[in-house]
């Protein structure tokens, strides 16, 4: 059984569209209706401040499985902001003005040309609208500021962060290694009273972070880290669940991040594989004693690889 706000049916549209807006419907159950009431189904913890109660009711699996945010799509939106990675420069700058023309609330509209070093920035070039890059932005309930040009930040996550968010109980100590703006360490404590320790090595990273903090309700903690993760796991002890978001180099750190996860503690850990590296590095950490939970694609990377999530426990 899970929430789902009751509203009347002749409220729905209007009910839908503002839980859409905070974030709050659970997509993995569909929108449930029968003469009278409509059924929204809201992630774990949410507690909206609207007119209409919160009901127990079974919820109904979606037919679309779990899908990554805009997999497919020819650009992600953050807040105001639209970035392509289209390279056809004639494609990308039609779609940048039809974009600009055709959705009131993009103003802005960059070029990816790629990402660059420790950070993992991208270079942006402007296409179409004003050059802002500081945006608001919204996901799962969680507000948060970011500038795109100085900090990593994907909504590609939105939907795997708020898979690890319902994973979480309360009263956990929980590592965020590679935490950038700290979107999963937000999508945590915004409905967990647990400690989330967010490290990274970006100060640009660790302020938006702070800004973000600020923007939020939260029911735990997050203590932001501006460090590099092994200096920072100097000081810090064991934890009930580690994230690590580091898709091209996370392995790299994989025995530090073990030698600080409590026995039957939980790992969060992305990596962009193909499948014959997917073998070679499950088998990898299976010989660290590391149980396999769950694995799945979060999303499309090239025409051969892909961003995995592997959820694994500590024997
Ligand atoms: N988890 C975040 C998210 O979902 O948006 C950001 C992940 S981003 C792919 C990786 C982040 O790791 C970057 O913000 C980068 O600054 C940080 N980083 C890279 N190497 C690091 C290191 N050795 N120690 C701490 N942070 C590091």
């Amino acid at each position: 059984m899970i929430d789902h706000l009751k509203v009347p049916r002749q409220m729905a549209q209007n009910a839908i569209q503002r839980t859409r807006k905070l974030g709050i419907v659970d997509d993995s159950f569909s929108i449930q209706n029968d003469a009278e009431y409509v059924l929204i189904p809201l992630i774990a913890g949410a507690v909206p401040e609207m007119e209409y109660p919160i009901v127990k009711a079974q919820g109904r699996p979606s037919r679309r499985k779990y899908q990554p945010m805009d997999t497919h799509g020819a650009f992600d939106v953050i807040g105001h902001i639209a970035i392509t990675k289209i390279r056809n420069r004639v494609k990308a700058e039609s779609l940048a003005q039809s974009l600009i023309k055709s959705n009131k609330s993009i103003s802005t509209v960059y070029l990816d040309t790629g990402i660059q070093g420790e950070y993992r920035i991208r270079d942006l070039e402007l296409l179409a609208g004003t050059d802002n890059p500081v945006a608001m932005y919204r996901e799962n309930g969680v507000a948060m500021t970011v500038d795109v040009r100085k900090v990593y930040f994907s909504p590609r996550l939105a939907t795997e962060r708020m898979l690890v968010s319902k994973d979480v109980k309360d009263g956990e100590e929980i590592l965020d290694m590679f935490a950038g703006i700290g979107p999963f360490s937000l999508n945590i404590a915004r409905w967990h009273s647990c400690t989330v320790h967010a490290v990274d090595s970006n100060p640009d990273a660790t302020f938006y972070m702070q800004q973000s903090i600020q923007l939020n309700r939260l029911a735990g903690i997050v203590i932001p880290h501006n460090a590099d993760v092994e200096a920072a796991l100097s000081e810090l002890k064991g934890f009930h669940r580690i994230i690590m978001n580091l898709p091209h180099d996370s392995f790299r750190y994989i025995d530090i991040a073990l030698e600080h996860l409590d026995q039957g503690g939980i790992l969060h850990y992305y990596e962009i594989l193909d499948i014959e590296k997917l073998e070679q590095r499950m088998e990898e950490l299976r010989s660290r004693k590391m149980d396999l939970l769950q694995k799945r694609v979060v999303h499309g990377y090239s025409s051969r690889e892909s961003m995995f999530a592997l959820w694994l426990r500590k024997a």
